[in-house]
């Protein structure tokens, strides 16, 4: 369920007709809305109300936008970050330091400290090596890391391949059967306290089968470890529960999730943590775009559209599917290829799809483009980098500009040697 719908023929984001945003942002840009944000945070809080004790983590990655984490923070939600650049995002937009979960395989020994200077709430440890380095940081420091050992229970999510994070031959987390003594012997480290564990098998899915088995794992693992008279007090599960693509997509909700969670934690007497992106973030945001020019092509026609794969990149990069919609439709339709202006044969967000019929000039949107949309977003060819906007009922405002290739130019320097 989002805000983006028809009203007197044509799309309105909430109260804006996205025309008038196109008329003065210019296009491509991202639209995002604030009621499906807020809708979409406090569902997911609410699928989760069976369990005594939560903490929600929002996924940075998913829309590291400030405006976005500034709502969410409203919303009381912490954030799970992946780069010490997250992480000063998220401290920016209020979120205290002690809500803040650093994930990541790479973490820097410079990052490492930035964040003990925050006050980060809680490491999740990919490695022993990163354990190790950690806790000899802290200690340096007169510190104590709050910790969680990610594990790789080796459980297939049935996603994408490119994210897919929970096969043994992921890079992520630390084999299953080596997890036990791993912690124990990070357990002993001055430096680090250890409170729990932390899994996430994959994004995109749409299945609960996987993370039910996944989730089981952990739990056999946690009695495991609390056997050795080690504490766990802490479970942290990740995110990945996938968002609907297509109309007529049917998948498991929020409401599905949470059941599943309640059953497969009854017992664990923990606090259970998630790490939502996309479910949040999926469905509340468009990519607002103006076709260019339609091409005569051998099969279909192609209808190019000033975005391209620099501002939307998962249909090149995932072969994800975006559904595409004239602002202003005529009820007509045509099959036709949608490509963008770079020079790259996978610059194509659809080939031979049935789609609202469009002309030069038109506006029309990708749907279900405000997760891992803007913020994968580059300026390959030279293009501007796309800039964002939030409507909030009948208001609404630009929340991140639009960057001018000649400000990227500027930033660029010929040596002396070569001038
Ligand atoms: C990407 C990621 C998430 C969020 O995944 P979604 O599919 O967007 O919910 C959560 N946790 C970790 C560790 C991640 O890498």
């Amino acid at each position: 369920m989002d805000h983006f719908e028809l009203r007197d023929g044509e799309l309105y984001a909430e109260n804006v007709p996205l025309s008038v945003i196109a008329e003065q942002v210019g296009t491509p840009v991202y639209v995002y809305s604030r009621a499906t944000l807020t809708r979409h945070a406090q569902v997911f809080r609410e699928a989760l109300s069976a369990l005594d004790s939560v903490r929600l983590a929002f996924a940075v990655k998913s829309n590291p936008n400030l405006a976005v984490l500034k709502l969410l923070a409203k919303e009381g939600y912490g954030a799970d970050v992946v780069s010490a650049g997250e992480m000063h995002r998220a401290l920016a937009a209020g979120m205290p330091g002690a809500d803040i979960v650093f994930s990541g395989v790479g973490k820097t020994a410079r990052e490492m400290r930035e964040a003990l200077d925050a006050g980060l709430g809680q490491f999740n440890l990919e490695s022993e090596e990163e354990g190790a380095e950690l806790a000899a940081i802290a200690a340096a420091q007169g510190k104590v890391a709050t910790a969680t050992l990610r594990v790789n229970p080796d459980v297939d999510a049935r996603t994408h391949a490119k994210i897919s994070t929970g096969k043994s031959d992921n890079k992520f987390g630390v084999a299953y059967d080596r997890a036990a003594e791993i912690y124990a012997r990070l357990s002993a480290l001055p430096g680090l306290n250890m409170r729990g564990l932390a899994v996430h098998i994959g994004s995109q899915i749409t299945d609960l089968d996987p993370s039910r088995l996944a989730f089981g794992k952990m739990g056999e693992l946690m009695r495991g470890i609390r056997g050795q008279g080690l504490s766990v007090t802490h479970m942290d599960l990740g995110g990945g529960l996938g968002v609907p693509y297509k109309v007529g997509d049917v998948l498991p909700g929020p409401a599905e999730y949470g059941k599943m969670v309640a059953e497969t934690t009854r017992g664990w007497d923990a606090t259970i943590m998630f790490e939502p992106g996309r479910v949040i973030t999926g469905n509340s945001g468009v990519l607002l775009t103006q076709v260019i020019r339609v091409k005569a092509g051998a099969a279909n026609p192609f209808v190019v559209v000033d975005a391209a794969m620099n501002d939307l990149a998962r249909p090149a990069m995932y072969d994800a599917w975006h559904d595409f919609a004239s602002v202003r439709p005529s009820g007509e339709r045509m099959i036709a290829n949608i490509v963008g202006p770079i020079c790259e044969s996978s610059d194509t967000f659809a080939m031979g799809r049935d789609i609202d019929a469009v002309a030069a000039g038109d506006l029309a949107v990708f749907r279900t483009a405000g997760a891992y949309g803007a913020t994968m977003a580059n300026t390959y060819n030279s293009r501007a980098l796309v800039p964002e906007v939030m409507v909030d009922g009948d208001k609404w405002a630009v929340v991140a500009q639009r960057i001018e290739p000649a400000t990227i130019l500027a930033a660029e320097r010929v040596p002396e040697w070569l001038a």
